[in-house]
Order: C-alpha cells, then sequence, then structure tokens
C-alpha cells in the first residue's frame, strides 16, 4: 500500500514540474545539479546545505552566487580565505560566523581528502561539526547522487497525512521511503522536492490548505476531514 502511494506521488510531481519550480526545484537529470534552484556544482550544493539551516533560502542562494563570482565556491580558495573576507560575503544569514568556521573546516577536510568523491561517506558526513542527518542525506542525494533519502519535518508532516499514519520522528520518513521505493537517485530526489515543496505551499501545521493541494486525491487526511 505504501509502495503503491509513494509511487503515485512520483507522478503527481512529475506532472506538477512547475509548482515545484515555483518553490526552487528544478527536476532535471538523475546526475544534474540543478534541481536546488539551478545551482551549479556539487560545491555549491554542499556549501548551500551548510548555510541553508535555520536560514532562508533565497538569502543563501544569493550568498552561493556572490561566493561562486568571487571564486569562494572552489574548495581550495575557501579552505584559503580568512574568516574575516568570508564575514563580509556571508553577513545576513543567521548565524554566519558559526557557519563560516564550519565551510573553512569542511573545506579542509576534503582537500585533505583528496577529492570530493571521498566526502560521500555518510558516517564520516555526520562526524563533522554541523552536519545532522538531513543535511548529510541531502549531500549524499543531491550533490554525491547518492541512494540517501533526506528524513525532514516536512516528510513527518506530509507523508503521515497523506497515508493517514503516525510519523513520530524524520528518521522513520527517511527508513519508510528506503523501505518501500527502489534505491534510485532521480525518484529519491523527485520525492523529496515533491513533498518539501507540499510542505511549503499547502501542508501547514495548522489550516493546511486542502482544497488547493496536488495531493489532495490521494491524501487520507482530506478524505476524512473535507465535507
Ligand atoms: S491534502 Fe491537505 S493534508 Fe493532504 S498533503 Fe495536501 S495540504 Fe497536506
Amino acid at each position: 500500500m505504501v509502495r503503491k502511494i509513494l509511487d503515485t506521488l512520483l507522478k503527481i510531481f512529475e506532472n506538477n514540474k512547475s509548482i515545484l519550480k515555483e518553490k526552487g526545484w528544478i527536476v532535471s537529470s538523475e546526475t544534474s545539479y540543478e534541481w536546488w534552484d539551478g545551482l551549479k556544482s556539487a560545491e555549491e550544493i554542499i556549501i548551500s546545505a551548510i548555510l541553508v539551516q535555520m536560514s532562508r533560502w533565497e538569502i543563501v542562494k544569493s550568498k552561493v552566487e556572490e561566493m561562486r563570482s568571487k571564486g569562494l565556491t572552489d574548495f581550495y580558495k575557501l579552505c584559503n580565505t580568512t574568516e574575516q573576507e568570508l564575514y563580509d560575503v556571508l553577513k545576513g544569514i543567521n548565524f554566519y560566523k558559526t557557519k563560516v568556521k564550519r565551510l573553512i573546516n569542511l573545506s579542509k577536510i576534503i582537500i585533505n581528502l583528496g577529492s570530493v568523491e571521498k566526502f560521500y561517506n555518510r558516517n564520516l558526513l555526520l562526524s563533522i561539526d554541523g552536519i545532522g542527518e538531513e543535511t548529510a542525506d541531502s549531500i549524499l542525494l543531491f550533490a554525491g547522487h547518492k541512494p540517501n533519502f533526506p528524513p525532514s519535518e516536512y516528510g513527518k508532516r506530509v507523508l503521515s497525512r497523506v497515508l493517514g499514519i503516525s510519523i513520530k520522528k524524520k528518521n522513520e520518513v527517511k527508513r519508510l521511503v528506503e523501505e518501500n521505493l527502489e534505491r534510485n537517485v532521480y525518484e529519491y530526489k523527485l520525492l523529496h522536492a515533491g513533498i518539501v515543496t507540499v510542505g511549503r505551499a499547502f501542508c501547514f501545521i495548522e489550516n493546511p490548505k486542502c482544497e488547493d493541494c496536488i495531493l489532495k486525491k490521494v491524501c487520507k487526511y482530506y478524505r476524512e476531514n473535507s465535507s
């Protein structure tokens, strides 16, 4: 049953790419970096994944573009940049001083590893300051193209309501998806992008906008609460 509904969600998201795009998700090929609002490289996604924590995506995107224009999305250049130089660029992002330290630390780790490919190791990622499970799996999936589904609050809420079950922890979302879908990078990216879009656009904690929601035809919560 779960598998069938997840397949249906994938079809709905595939047919509503324009709505996903409005929320910053560009549905593209399995190995494209553009899923994250048109970003250009694995490095930009890794940097964004750190910067976006507790911050608005619009600000983060403009800061990453500024870093790109200064060559700072290159990890060699980033690890040789002073904290003050990065403060000047990233001021305006929440907790920017902490994030600057994290970015410099992270760029040193990648340079010492010798390649970004070696960085795509979940245990390694989780051992780094500032990287939790959602960030680690987002990096693995969207920068590394590895089939790891990111656990998220949106996933917890949207899938709880659609499936009519109580998902208490973000990790249960990850388990549920990975146990029911093939380990397919494109499908994981599409499902995550679609769920986050629905969470941001319709499935609010209070007063969800079910009448406008692209998932209402398959949503148990909607069926049980619409008159
Ligand atoms: S129909 Fe309503 S409850 Fe269901 S996913 Fe959409 S907004 Fe959430």
